[in-house]
């Protein structure tokens, strides 16, 4: 009877199992025609100075609109990892981006960019030549551009990612971590790479106010970046409460739902042109 149950159990996994391997080949035979129709956008959310309410910088975010239906990058970006199609995909997205940035900056919108890089970005030949190359077609000036990378990435080859990024950073490029504090390795990593900024993980920052371990260890970390010289980013500010806390702790900068959402390129223009209001 057991055993009967056992070996049912092990049928549905593996019917669940197949559905999400089927599921992921669809999507990556998908991609490669996705990135012949443009069927991928860049939508832009806002990232702002707390002390002052001024948005600062926009990051990047890739958006799939799949035969009118939206598919979350969660659900693209490791088949497109897999295939390989993250290298055209990352670096359509990085002129389109850098080029946009440059254009609001040519209309005394001074704003920087932050973009999400991937492993496999990393690792393709003629990284830095891209990044750079895209910097001078698009004008924008490398101070303004900042690369934000997750711990992951220095799991293998990390001498070769560490050499690339400082390459980068020497070039006036500023690198972020992202998703700060999930890692296993987060201290570590600070002292690897020559860093900027760091980016303070929404589940931190979800429990300000709420949970206290979390609130502490909020606090900890913006009073870490600070004592190292580094710009702090909180991601995921959705509670005034939130922005209130993040203040109060002297933290740099913010981002979520509350100070902005993601949003299509024209909107970060009329943004840009009347004031925040949920930061006032
Ligand atoms: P991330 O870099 O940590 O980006 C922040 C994510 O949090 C975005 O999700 C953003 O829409 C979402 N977010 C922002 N504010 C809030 C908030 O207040 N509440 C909540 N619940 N969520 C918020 P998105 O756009 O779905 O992207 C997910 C992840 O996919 C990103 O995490 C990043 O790791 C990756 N990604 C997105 N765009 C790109 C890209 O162009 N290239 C690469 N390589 N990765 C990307
Ligand atoms: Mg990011
Ligand atoms: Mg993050
Ligand atoms: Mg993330």
């Amino acid at each position: 009877r057991a055993k009967e149950l056992g070996g049912r159990r092990v049928e549905v996994f593996a019917a669940h199992m197949h559905a999400d391997v089927v599921r992921r080949l669809e999507i990556a035979a998908d991609l490669q025609r996705a990135l012949l129709d443009n069927q991928f956008a860049v939508e832009y959310q806002p990232i702002v100075d707390l002390a002052t309410s001024r948005v600062t910088a926009v990051e990047a975010l890739v958006r799939w609109w799949r035969g009118g239906t939206f598919v979350p990058p969660e659900k693209f970006l490791g088949p497109a990892e897999d295939t390989g199609l993250i290298v055209p995909l990352s670096e359509w997205i990085l002129h389109e981006a850098c080029r946009e940035v440059a254009a609001w900056r040519a209309s005394s919108i001074d704003i920087g960019l932050s973009l999400n890089l991937s492993l496999r970005q990393i690792t393709a030949p003629r990284f830095v030549e891209t990044v750079a190359q895209a910097l001078e077609e698009s004008g924008l000036p490398a101070s303004a551009l900042t690369l934000e990378v997750i711990e992951e990435m220095l799991v293998e080859d990390a001498d070769d990612t560490i050499n690339k990024l400082s390459q980068l950073r020497a070039l006036g490029v500023r690198l972020a971590i992202d998703d700060f504090g999930t890692g296993y390795a987060s201290l570590a990593f600070l002292r690897q790479l020559p860093v900027d900024t760091i980016k303070i993980d929404p589940s931190f920052v979800s429990g300000l106010g709420r949970d206290e371990t979390l609130t502490l260890l909020t606090r900890t970390i913006v009073r870490l970046g600070h004592d190292l010289g580094l710009v702090v980013v909180a991601e995921g500010i959705e509670r005034p409460e939130q922005l209130e806390l993040l203040r109060e702790m002297g933290c740099t900068r913010g981002q979520g739902y509350l100070v902005g959402r993601p949003m299509a390129a024209r909107g970060v223009d009329s943004l840009m042109r009347t004031p925040l209001q949920n930061t006032a």
